[in-house]
Formats: C-alpha cells, structure tokens, sequence
C-alpha cells in the first residue's frame, strides 16, 4: 500500500548515513520539492562534504522550508533528521501554517548503511557513522509520539489533496453499504484542439461517450464568452439552447439543460417557449434550469438590461411563476413584478407536464427559498459539509412552507480532473494548470483523482444529501474521461 500524503505537507526524513533517504525522495518527490542539507552545504561551502558549512547550509534549509510552507508548497526535509530540536522546530513551523508534518523513518540495518558508507569517495568517519546509528535506534522510538500527523516506514507515495486523504475508506464504505447518486456531465468549455468544423462532430462524441458511461443529464452553460473561471473571453462558447437542441438529435436517453440559464438574458414567454420546443424535440427530456446571472460584461457586450440584484430576484421569481402558466393549457395573462404577458400560450405544450424546474445558486434567505417554493430541483456549490448546511436551510424553507423537503432533488455541481494512474493524472494536471499554480494546489481545487478517489469523493456528497451530482471534468471535455468517469458512476448504481 503507497504511502497517502496530503497536499501540502511536510515531510521530515530520519535515519543514519546511507539509510537511502535522499535516494528515496529524488524517487518520490518532484526534485523542487526536496530540501536536502547536503546539497545546500554543496552551495555555500566547498561540496556535500564540506562539514564547516552545516551552520549556514542549515541556516538557508530553515528559510526556504519556511518559504515553501507560506506558499503552500509540499517540502520535503532531507537531513539526518536525528535532532530532536531541528524536528520539533519543523513540526512548528509546519503547523505554523496550518499544515500538517509526517516523519519517514529510515530503518535500513546499520550494517547496510555501513556497506554503502565505505563504496562512498568520501565516506564520513566509521565512528561518526555508529553514533548515528545508535542515535536512529533510540528515536525510532520517539517518532511516534513525538506530534507527527504520522510516521511512516519508505514506500511509494501517493500525494492527494487534502480532502482526499480518507477516499479509500469513503470508498470501501461504498462498496459494502451503497448508496445511489445520479451524475450529470457539465461542458463549459468547447475549445478542442481542431477546427471550428470538427466541434460539432467532438460534442456528439462527448455526448454519445456520456450516454453509455451511465450519465443522466448533460449540461451546458448560458454564456456568450467564455467566463473568467474557465477561460479566456475569446475561447470557443456555443449557444446553450441551441447547442441542447442539437444533442437533442444526436442523443437518445440524456437529461438536457442549461446549468443555468440566466433569467435576464431572453424574454421569460421567449424562454418557456424554447424550453417548451426543446422537450417536444429531445421527447420529454429538457430540464429548465434557472438563476439570477451574473455576468456583467456579457450584457454591456450585448446590450442586455442587467438590473440590480433585488429586480433580478424579482425576474426570477416571476419566471418561477410564469413558465408553469405558459406550458400548461390554454392562454392566460400573466402578471408578474416585473414582467407582463398577455397570453401565456404555448403550442405544442411540452411532453413532460410540467418541465422540471432547477433553480442554480446558494443563498440561503432569497434563492432557497425561491427553490422551497417554486423548484423542483436546485443545484448547490461546495464541498460536502457546505452541502450540509444548505440541505438543512433548504428542509427548513420546505417545513415552513408546508412542502415536503422529498420533493426537492438536491443537485451539487463540481469539477474534477480524472486519469487513468497517478502519472497520467500529474501530466494531465501539469497540462491545465496555470503558471500561477502548482501542480498540487491546482489538484486540489479541482479536485483530481484516480476512479476510487472520486467514488470516496461523491460518497461523502451522497451523504451530505445530494442525489445529483454534475461534474464537470475541467477543460474541453475529452471522451476518453467521460468512459473513464462511467466508473465512479456504476459505483453508485
Ligand atoms: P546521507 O544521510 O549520507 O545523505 P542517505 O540516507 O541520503 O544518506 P542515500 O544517499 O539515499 O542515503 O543512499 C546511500 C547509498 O545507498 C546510495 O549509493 C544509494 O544508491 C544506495 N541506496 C539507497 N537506497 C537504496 C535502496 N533502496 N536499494 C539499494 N541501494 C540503495
Ligand atoms: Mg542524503
């Protein structure tokens, strides 16, 4: 079993000369991440060997282990470690920085770190070698109890983020006592490699690999550029109402929605009534997903209205109202806070009677309550303890309306990074991520991981309360992913 490190972390190395310390962290760690006090005597003194310059070589490990900490950096202290004094110091400075510090202690046999000390050009002083040794066998003893997050004996490592530290056991717990999540697949972004041509035929591959990997709903978002969290405004964005009628042609079985459509952008009549085509089209599978929006350039670029936050509620809750009017019999007039229609008319009604409604967003005194009152469906954001906390506030929302809690699918959106092994999951992160980003704070918020870090993942959200999760796998979405993510869905089957 590798060694399962958070990301970031601090990790001390223990034992005698030759125990095979700095030859298992150059195996393990990326060379940046290793501190070694050898290797910084080698920079300020005359080599490795130059003992006269371990005062100042020390002096620099403790500047940059500090420095890394504060970045959030994973460290790894290469030294003898056998200094009680030079560990506490680390464990405090780690903790200093919230993060937490483990020990790898080094019990290579004293005869082993002897053979190895003599094949060296310069081997350090036999004796010198027998303190060390006799130093490591009585803090082989102290290690455990010394404050560490853990201690462990060298092996592979695993470094995953933080809060993936438990998904073997999340997992495991999936496996012997399951419980059923639903998965979406949310496309934000269309910028494949290629032609503006081939896009139309890689969304039908992305579309057909979700179908069979077992997703029920597909999602696009309602933007005209792509948004700041994704990408640069001049990055590829289709139309999301047209894009979802599309796949309504190329698909069979998938849920299709907007994830969420912003109530300022069309017409709320307009809108019904292509949600309304929509479902007849794609025979009953539209989802109205809804919201406030919020991108405020895009509708200065278009010469959208975009009201202020209350005017928006407003809209959103007279769209609430209308849409349900508008898809069901007959031609009624709506009046609503902000908006008027004459006839409420729309034919062919839609084949779902009447289209579900989701509701997207988080805030706990307006939208939840919108959600209690109106929705069918909402979709939160966060992680699994955030989730939480707005199951409750929305159950609350339901009692005092008299509504029961049962009735509202909880929906969660997340995106995440999978692969199929650790090396294609870190060359696949080291693709996407920023130069403002290291590669374990960007797996950490987007949350990358193998099938069963996933599955420990979604367990803790199934958990929480959600019966949907959408995902959105970061970047133009690759078909290889969507098949490989199929795993973590037939685990919550
Ligand atoms: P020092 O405290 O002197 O820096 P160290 O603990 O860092 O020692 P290494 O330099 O990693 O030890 O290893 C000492 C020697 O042992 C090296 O020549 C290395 O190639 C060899 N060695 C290390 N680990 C192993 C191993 N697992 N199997 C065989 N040889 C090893
Ligand atoms: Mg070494």
């Amino acid at each position: 079993m590798p060694i399962r490190l958070p990301a970031p972390c601090l990790v001390l190395l223990v034992g005698p000369s030759g125990a095979g310390k700095s030859t298992w962290a150059l195996e393990q760690f990326e060379p940046g991440q290793v501190v070694s006090s050898d290797e910084l005597r080698g920079r300020v003194g005359i080599d490795e060997d130059d003992q006269a310059a371990s005062e100042d070589a020390f002096e620099l490990l403790d500047t940059i282990v500090g420095k890394r900490l504060a970045r959030g950096l994973v460290t790894v202290v290469d030294t003898l470690g056998l200094n009680p004094e030079q560990r506490a110091g680390h464990r405090q400075l780690a903790a200093d920085h919230d993060i937490p510090c483990y020990a790898i202690g080094f019990d290579t046999p004293g005869k082993v770190c002897r053979e190895r000390n003599k094949a060296r050009t310069r081997p350090i002083p036999a004796r010198v070698l027998t303190g060390q040794i006799k130093r490591w066998e009585a803090v082989k003893a102290e290690l455990p109890d010394e404050g560490f997050a853990g201690v462990f004996e060298p092996d592979e490592v695993d470094l995953v983020p933080a809060s993936q530290l438990d998904a073997a056991g999340l997992a495991a717990r999936q496996q012997s006592d399951p419980r059923s999540l639903a998965f979406g697949l949310q496309i934000s972004s269309f910028s494949w490699d290629g032609d503006t041509a081939d896009i139309a035929a890689r969304l039908t591959e992305v579309a057909a690999a979700a179908e069979s990997a077992g997703f029920t709903s597909l999602w696009v978002m309602d933007h005209f550029r792509q948004i700041p969290q994704v990408g640069p405004e001049w990055h590829d964005m289709l139309e999301s109402y047209t894009t979802l009628a599309y796949l309504a042609g190329m698909t069979t079985r998938i849920r299709l929605g907007v994830l969420v459509t912003g109530v300022t952008y069309r017409n709320p009549a307009h809108l019904g009534k292509i949600l309304a085509t929509l479902d007849v089209l794609s025979n009953g599978r539209a989802v109205c997903g809804l919201g406030l929006g919020w991108f405020r350039a895009e509708h200065d670029a278009y010469g959208w209205e975009f009201p202020p936050v209350p005017d928006r509620y407003d809209l959103l809750e007279d769209t609430l109202q209308l849409l349900p009017v508008l898809w069901g019999p007959g031609s009624p007039s709506f009046e609503g806070r902000a908006i008027k229609v004459a006839e409420a008319m729309c034919y062919p009604r839609p084949i779902q009677d009447p289209i579900p409604i989701m509701v997207g967003g988080s805030g706990e005194k307006r939208t939840l309550r919108l959600v209690a009152q109106y929705a069918d469906a909402c979709n939160l954001f966060g992680d699994p303890a955030t989730i939480t906390h707005k199951v409750a506030v929305l159950e609350a929302h339901c009692l005092d309306l008299g509504r029961d809690p049962a009735e509202v699918e909880i929906t969660t959106l997340s995106r995440l990074v999978i692969a199929e092994d650790r090396a294609a999951l870190r060359s696949e992160i080291n693709r996407l991520r920023p130069r403002s980003m290291s590669a374990d704070e960007y797996a950490a918020v987007t949350n990358a991981g193998l099938a069963e870090d996933h599955i420990g993942r979604f367990r803790e959200y199934a958990e929480a309360g959600v019966h949907t999760a959408i995902v959105n796998l970061t970047g133009a979405p690759d078909p290889g992913a969507v098949e490989r993510f199929g795993e973590v869905i037939r685990a919550f089957r």
